[in-house]
């Protein structure tokens, strides 16, 4: 008999609509699904706690009470990114520890932790602390492809998984890159050598997660991740009510009452309605791309917005290529959040600025100094001698092992700021402190849900048109019009100038390094550049004396335009 885990609530609804699902249009239909007999519910974590204080203005804590009160039978579960928890850096044990409890006390029954680069000391800590408190754990393996990743590794994984005493194991596959036969062979010699349960998590993204899905049940898995159908297939799971259907009959038989999930299915059709705007066609048809360049779907489309928004679009392809050849230098970690975006952003870096490693994001170094783990393979020897200083290695310890505690510290800020009504909101805060505050003021308003007259603004205005004057035809580009008090400058101080330091690429200035009259070296960092949601260090290219700085904080910069004057 094969269990459903059932998604609909956390990676369905994250996948389709950009986590966007309302409290409110979960909680009428909650007790039916109680009903169903999933394994589990999936309900929180992932990208639900951000979305909830970001875009809803809504407490998570209480999303999680809502449902636990209708949820009685059913165990709910979460998705930990391990020392990330629900962030996206790592946090000192005791912030780990007080989150997973609070998170059990709130009703999480069971957690599915994992970590980017499988490097099990970043989920030590809450795996243990969930196990101490009395609630279960599922401990994820991601899957992905490369010369390193072996069968055999995942089964060591595996077993030292157990050991640590997770209760079941889930494959997880984010970016629906396991195939029915290598997922076949996967399953069956997990089977053989661990005795806890085994979960196989994937997404439709590539068109091959509901024949994988059969072909792992056959392998012996003990339970897959579905999602009801309105809320299924394109980069979400398959649809649960195929599966129930597909095994009917069969040893395998779920045992789950079509009937009912109709019914269910039905109220989540009235749920789409509401979302519709949010569905984006790409995340609705099958995406065979990432069978060939093994990019998840979702970090395509980011790939996307990021060349849009600076203007170069037309270099996809090299990009595309690209991206293989950071994750071969970086050791080929798996790419989930986050280093699906420290990958991408670099591999854009290296193509805008036509020099690979030219720039270096924060992130990209930090990652190189062992600050994320153990990457799965030796990281080029190269970028590792251009990253770190003369004589300077690697950590190689437990990332958070360097961490100082934080949860007195956070505390006393949040109570100085007035904002703590609970124990959770001081979490809140030490997560995401910036929005929190605002958040936990009541300063924030919900996102509106777009509605169909809103669809111009939704849909992209094209920037590139053709003008034929005379006969002739031009073709013009149009840009936001940003940056222009630099663009006045500009008159006077042209790149060709002696001296004139250019801006790689499209971005906001987050902070000047130098001032007027001071002296530098070249590498030393002069400006940091935000773009792309990650921040990037300039660096200066030569040695001289800063003579003019042409940029204040917070301007918005382009390609090409004279940030410094350095002589
Ligand atoms: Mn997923």
């Amino acid at each position: 008999m094969v269990k459903i885990v059932d998604t609909t609530f956390r990676d369905a609804q994250q996948s389709l609509i950009a986590t966007r699902m309302r409290t409110e249009d979960m909680l009428p239909i909650a007790e039916k699904m109680d009903e169903v007999g999933f394994y589990s519910m999936e309900v929180w974590g992932g990208a639900t706690f951000d979305a909830c204080i970001r875009y809803l203005n809504e407490d998570p804590w209480e999303r999680l009470r809502a449902l636990k009160k209708r949820i009685q039978k059913t165990p709910l579960q979460m998705l930990l990114r391990g020392q990330n928890l629900v962030g996206y850096r790592h946090y000192p044990d005791d912030i780990v520890e007080k989150f997973v409890i609070k998170a059990h006390e709130n009703g999480i029954d069971i957690f599915r932790i994992f970590d980017a680069l499988n490097d099990i000391r970043n989920m030590e800590t809450a795996i243990k602390t969930a196990k101490k408190v009395g609630a279960k754990v599922q401990g994820a393996i991601c899957y992905t492809i490369s010369p390193v990743h072996t069968i055999d590794q995942y089964v060591e994984l595996a077993k030292k998984l157990e050991e640590m005493g997770c209760d079941s194991i889930c494959i997880k596959d984010m970016a629906g890159l396991l195939t029915p036969y290598e997922g076949y062979e996967l399953v069956k010699r997990l089977k053989e050598e661990v005795s806890i349960p085994i979960d196989v998590h994937s997404h439709c993204t590539s068109g091959l997660a509901p024949m994988t899905y059969l072909k792992v049940i056959e392998a012996g898995a003990d339970m897959v991740d579905c999602a009801i159908s309105p809320f299924a297939m394109g980069t979400s799971q398959p649809p649960t009510e195929s599966i129930v259907v597909a095994l009917k009959g069969t040893k395998y038989d779920t045992g789950l009452d079509l009937k009912l999930l109709n019914e269910i299915r039905d109220y989540f059709m009235k749920v789409r309605e509401k979302y519709k705007m949010l569905f984006s066609p790409i995340s609705q048809i099958v995406d065979a791309r990432v069978l060939v360049y093994q990019v998840p779907g979702g970090m395509l489309s980011n790939l996307v917005s990021q060349l849009k928004e600076q203007g170069a679009l037309d270099k996809f392809e090299d990009v595309l290529k690209e991206i293989p050849r950071v994750r071969k230098d970086l050791g080929y970690p798996p790419l989930v959040t986050p280093t699906s975006q420290i990958v991408g952003t670099q591999a854009v870096l290296n193509v805008l600025t036509e020099e690979r490693y030219k720039i270096i994001t924060n992130e990209v170094v930090n990652y190189v100094k062992g600050f994320y783990g153990k990457p799965p393979a030796p990281i080029n020897p190269e970028l590792l001698k251009r990253v770190l200083d003369e004589g300077e290695k690697p950590i190689t310890c437990r990332p958070a092992d360097l961490l100082e505690p934080e949860w007195e510290k956070v505390k006393k800020e949040a109570e100085e700021k007035g904002i703590v009504k609970k124990e959770e909101d001081i979490l809140t805060y030490a997560l995401y402190p910036q929005i929190a505050v605002k958040f936990l003021r009541g300063e924030l308003k919900a996102e509106p849900i777009p509605k169909e007259k809103d669809i111009g603004k939704i849909l992209e205005i094209p920037t590139e048109y053709v003008v034929e004057v005379d006969g002739e035809k031009f073709e013009v580009k149009i840009e936001p019009k940003i940056g222009t008090e630099l663009k006045r400058k500009k008159e006077i101080i042209t790149a060709e100038m002696e001296g004139a330091v250019t801006s790689p690429f499209r971005g906001m200035v987050t902070k000047i390094k130098v001032k007027e009259g001071d002296k530098v070296k070249k590498g030393d960092v002069i400006v940091v550049l935000e773009a792309m949601k990650m921040e990037h260090p300039i660096e200066s290219p030569v040695e001289g004396t800063v003579e003019k700085i042409l940029i204040d904080e917070g301007d918005a910069v382009n390609v090409g335009d004279v940030i410094m004057i350095i002589k």
